[in-house]
């Protein structure tokens, strides 16, 4: 009974209430912020129910829920989250950068697994009415930002092994700093055979809290070898396919005969989120190619080739041997660019592992991950305007 059109009534701002908190939190100095450690004073609430569909949202003080033990999301994992930034503009207003890719993507990621659809549009206006009325939970400071998890559980107080067709949406909010407080440093990466975080028909194209959980054990083992993250791969017959690092979209630099880059990132076949971070640096790159807009510290006559498609450990063997793998990094809302310095991979039938090392920059970051990484941050900080990203 959760085919068909969304069941009346939907999603409603125009029935938002909002309480305010009477007992408002200090507010922690910028630089003791540590990932998602801290949250704002209010919250933003709606549930569903399969007769009466969603209720009224609500932005109400932070605070815990009461659920039932059987919720089908204790259960059986019906739990899908967003991550997006609010930043401040030079004018002081709140802006968010490109936020209707993540309510698509978070629409998407209810379908996947039957938790009740919404109004996308309603939610992020409501969105907004939340990030005003916690603005001043926005540090200002570059490169700090709220970072803001729209959440949806399933609900249903039932064992059967089935959907959940009830269901609470919710949306926090953190105070958040830079992913590299001292600059950029490049990231070692440990390309695990063991373990894979996705597959094809699989769900790792969606966010789902699931896709996230099998990852932690060996995101441990690869710490206690010394590595910040996992490289995650894919075997088919072309041989070790490179997915994705930790959380985050991959890319590499590669040289040209031509004197032209090749920027190479894996496609989007359904083993990988489709990142708003990645489908940036590539309109962004394009851009630049196209002689419409200049990607800062790189000539305008560089011409750098963009390509979604796959790529594995032995073509990074290959063209760092042939001196043409230039830059390797990571991509995601949390870190912008994360460049990778080193790469350790264990082959199946190897247990010791073989470091691949990237080429090192002065600064921590080659030419085109500064590049993206600088014309991202203006666009979200408000310093730079295009194509309307920046709401
Ligand atoms: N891959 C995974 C598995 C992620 O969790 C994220 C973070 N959402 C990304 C890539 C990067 O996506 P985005 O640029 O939208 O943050």
């Amino acid at each position: 009974h959760l085919e068909g059109p969304i069941p009346i009534p939907d999603l409603d701002p125009s029935k938002l209430t909002i309480t305010l908190s009477e007992s408002l939190k200090p507010i922690p100095e910028p630089e003791s912020l540590i990932f998602g450690g801290t949250m704002s004073d209010h919250m933003l609430v709606a549930s569903f129910d399969p007769v009466t569909g969603w209720s009224a949202p609500e932005i109400k003080p932070y605070g815990p829920f009461t659920l039932d033990p059987a919720s089908s999301c204790f259960q059986y994992a019906t739990n899908i989250f967003e991550g997006m930034k609010a930043y401040v503009g030079p004018d002081g207003t709140p802006r968010l950068f490109r936020p209707d890719k993540n309510m698509t993507r978070l629409a998407r990621s209810a379908e996947r697994v039957a938790l009740p659809p919404f109004n996308s549009d309603a939610l992020l206006e409501l969105i907004k009415k939340l990030v005003v009325v916690d603005k001043k939970w926005i540090p200002n400071l570059e490169g700090h930002s709220l970072y803001m998890r729209p959440t949806i559980i399933g609900t249903r107080a039932s064992l059967g092994v089935t959907a959940s067709d009830h269901a609470l949406l919710y949306v926090i909010l953190s105070p958040t700093g830079p992913y590299f407080r001292t600059g950029p440093k490049p990231i070692s990466l440990l390309a695990t055979t063991q373990n894979v975080r996705a597959w094809p028909g699989g769900t790792g194209s969606h966010k789902l809290a699931g896709n996230y959980t099998s990852g932690f054990s060996p995101q441990r083992k690869a710490a206690k070898q010394g590595y910040d993250q996992l490289l995650w791969l894919l075997k088919d017959e072309s041989g070790w396919k490179v997915t994705e690092a930790g959380a985050m979209n991959v890319f590499v630099v590669v040289g040209r005969d031509d004197g032209d880059i090749d920027l190479v990132t894996p496609p989007l076949d359904g083993t990988i989120l489709p990142g708003v971070t990645r489908d940036s640096i590539l309109a962004i790159t394009n851009a630049h190619t196209a002689g419409k807009l200049t990607l800062p510290g790189i000539p305008p006559t560089k011409r750098i080739h963009t390509h979604e498609r796959p790529f594995t450990i032995a073509d990074m063997d290959r063209w760092l041997e042939q001196d043409k793998l230039q830059e390797m990094f990571a991509v995601g809302t949390a870190a912008v660019v994360a460049p990778v310095g080193r790469v350790g991979f264990q082959d199946e039938d190897d247990s010791k592992i073989r470091d691949l090392l990237l080429p090192s920059y002065e600064g921590g970051m080659g030419p085109v991950s500064w590049a993206v990484r600088k014309m991202i941050v203006d666009i979200q900080e408000g310093r730079f305007e295009w194509e309307g990203w920046s709401v």
